[in-house]
């Protein structure tokens, strides 16, 4: 099995309710993002844009979208079972001038005036990225956290415009307001027009003649604004949570970009999570072992009561059933596995020691089942 193969869905960063023409445009966002033209010898890209049309090559076939949905990574994957032999390790390129026909309208067509025309045009603002701790219990059962996000907001003086209110900003005299300066050029292939950003107004259009004291006349200003972040029970660490766009604003009438926070869980002094399940190990005496006892375990609710039987060994493992951490999607919780481990006393009394020499001396080696056992088989193979 492939390592941790994450969610389709989560991959395409849709609902698993999502209908089709919502998996093809996030897949077609995440392809034009992740695309090896756009981000040449870039690996992860690479590696992103890969799992991004894995993703997409099963969940816009409604056959193989059931099986994912019913028997998940296993039930597409090619070694697995219920593949009904469609070669999907091998990528299907067919699909991919799906990609190019909606590149060559994100970059506006033909080759010429590519970047002066994205520049001119509506753009995405820029996305942000910041990180929140919290605790392993609250990424078990999940946390609404503030934080404190900067980032540029619309000027409220001038409502984003940049002039000072009740003045506007005049049309720029060398381009006439396009944005854009065209060259034309004649070449072997015919004529072709070179298209640059006017340099005059920045490809705005407009240029500012009495600026908005409250901006400086940049149409937007930084702020700080707090924002509730709400954290899903059973999140792991390194886990992104998106807020759509609440990112920077967009330029020119361009959407926003996103807001990205990576959960980070702070480790605990005695849980560890595998999955979701929670492990730990607790250390027991000689005497709970040998007699049974009833130990007080730790859980993510609190303590329970549970009651080892009589000659429990070092080591052994027992589990509290749907005491792990909730799962993400869906219902239900792990479990948790209790290890129990022997410890041996480091500083006895005399006292004690005499005690458990008259224990020795009583029991011999006939209450000890596989120290017995190992000596056997000694003599069976050694002679000893
Ligand atoms: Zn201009
Ligand atoms: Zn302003």
């Amino acid at each position: 099995m492939p390592q941790s193969k994450r969610d389709y869905y989560e991959v395409l960063g849709v609902g698993r309710g999502a209908g089709e023409s919502e998996i093809k445009k996030a897949y077609r966002k995440l392809a034009k993002q992740y695309h090896p033209d756009v981000n040449p010898g870039d690996k992860e890209a690479e590696a992103k844009f890969k799992e991004v049309s894995e993703a997409y090559e099963v969940l816009s076939d409604p056959q193989k979208r059931a099986r994912y949905d019913q028997f998940g990574h296993a039930g597409v994957d090619p070694n697995g079972f219920g593949n009904a032999g469609a070669g999907f390790g091998g990528f299907d390129f067919g699909g991919f001038s799906d990609i190019f026909e909606t590149f060559e309208s994100f970059f506006g067509g033909t080759g010429f005036g590519r970047s002066s025309r994205s520049r001119t045009g509506p753009q995405k603002g820029a996305d942000l990225k910041y990180s929140v701790e919290i605790s392993f219990e609250e990424a078990a059962f999940g946390v609404e956290k503030e934080i404190t996000v900067e980032r540029h907001e619309n000027c409220e003086k001038c409502e984003g415009s940049g002039s000072k209110p009740g003045t506007s900003p005049t049309v720029c005299t060398r381009c006439n307001g396009t944005g854009q300066i065209q060259n034309k050029h004649a070449t072997p292939f015919g004529q072709f027009i070179d298209v640059r950003t006017c340099d005059m107004c920045r490809g705005e259009g407009k240029i500012i003649v009495d600026p908005c004291t409250g901006c400086g006349g940049m149409g937007k200003v930084r702020k700080k604004l707090k924002k509730t972040l709400k954290i899903p029970a059973g999140i792991d660490d390194g886990q992104i949570i998106t807020s759509r766009g609440d990112g920077e604003p967009g330029v020119r009438g361009g959407p926003p970009g996103d807001l990205f926070v990576t959960v980070i869980v702070n480790p605990h002094p005695i849980f560890r999570r595998q999955g979701n399940d929670v492990v730990c190990e607790i250390p027991i005496t000689f005497v709970q072992a040998a007699l049974g006892a009833e130990l007080e375990v730790p859980t993510l609710d609190g303590k329970v009561r549970y009651s080892i039987p009589e000659g429990t060994q070092t080591g052994s493992i027992f589990r509290l059933r749907n005491k792990g951490i909730p799962y993400l999607r869906g219902s239900g919780r792990g479990d948790q596995y209790v290890k129990v481990e022997i410890e041996v006393p480091k500083k006895l009394s005399d006292k004690q020691k005499e005690l458990l020499r008259e224990f020795a001396e009583i029991s011999g080696d006939e209450v000890y089942e596989q120290r017995k056992g190992f000596f056997d088989k000694m003599k069976d193979a050694l002679g000893m």
